[in-house]
């Protein structure tokens, strides 16, 4: 076996690589170079071959196999990439052009299945339940992306679309969303529909920071978290009732909210399909490098 595993974030403005030894879990090389995706497909193969001959150079090894996380999916039918918002990537086979440019096993998933993985592996619901047989992990920011992960390994499901759970419609009436929908929750509870939900009922348009500094003495600010949790709880019951997941992991910029957390317990329990909950509901540890550690422990 190889004595080390090797991730690779793939993100929109810069690529990062780590290295990380098997035996120890120990970053051993740390690189990152520019995506650069404005200059097409095969631009960016070419960064990350030379992002990944540079981290081979420093360690004196090949990798064997290599994760990678993505902006999108790779389509478990069609063998392609979608919903990319590096759009370069669309309709591309990536993995198997990655896997032939840089002569290793290569495996795919996308940022919010990076994420969960990383946090169950290496950061939050590792070090609140290290046995943790599911971790559902959100990530909660402009968008509502998640990533499903059972005895350590993500699941994907049969179109790739496992944990888009941002995406299920909670409010029919609501918001039209990208993906044609109205009322995904993406456009209710991420902090771009919680800001317009601020706007709406104050005719006063802030960041979703600002709203939150306002909770004590603005009663539409006091509405919008109202609404962010109840939203919440609705949502989170639903996965719990088909998951029931030991670790919630929530990133991103809602995810910093304190009273998400505060809340949750009341808001989650009438919908529940049990009397008391014991799902830990937790930030994330690892910040910006959950990308590529998760993309790591794909190939761990
Ligand atoms: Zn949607």
């Amino acid at each position: 076996m190889d004595r080390y595993y090797w991730g690779v974030d793939l993100g929109g403005t810069k690529i990062e690589c780590a290295v990380i030894e098997r035996s120890t879990d120990k970053c051993v090389v740390r690189e990152r170079i520019a995506t650069e995706s404005d200059q097409g497909y095969a631009h960016i193969l070419n960064q990350i071959k030379l992002l990944i001959d540079r981290c081979v150079e420093q360690l004196g090894q090949r990798p064997i196999a290599i994760g990678f996380g993505t902006p999108g999916t790779l389509d478990p039918y069609y063998g392609v990439m979608k919903n990319c918002n590096s759009t370069a990537l669309n309709g591309k086979p990536l993995d198997k052009d990655l896997s032939q440019l840089l002569d290793a096993q290569v495996v795919l998933a996308n940022d919010a299945n990076c994420f969960a993985l990383a946090e169950a592996h290496f950061g939050a619901a590792k070090r609140v339940k290290p046995n943790a047989e599911v971790v559902f992990g959100i990530i909660m920011g402009t968008g509502v992306g998640s990533g499903i992960v059972v005895n350590g390994k993500g699941l994907y499901g049969c179109h790739g679309i496992a944990g888009e759970w941002g995406h299920n419609v909670i409010e029919p009436n609501g918001a039209l969303c990208y993906c044609g929908q109205s009322g995904c929750l993406e456009t209710v509870i991420s902090g771009k529909g919680l800001e317009r939900f601020y706007f709406e009922q104050s005719g006063v348009e802030l960041s979703l920071p600002e709203i939150v500094a306002r909770t004590a003495d603005d009663e539409h600010a006091q509405a919008t978290m109202a609404r962010m949790s109840h939203y919440f709880g609705i949502a989170a019951a639903q996965i719990i009732n088909v998951l029931d997941p030991d670790v919630i992991v929530i990133g991103g910029g809602v995810g910093n909210i304190d009273a998400l957390y505060q809340h949750a317990q009341q808001a989650i329990l009438p919908h529940l399909f049990n009397g008391e909950l014991n799902t830990q509901i937790v930030k994330p540890d690892l910040g910006d490098s959950a990308g590529v550690f998760g993309a790591a422990a794909l190939v761990k």
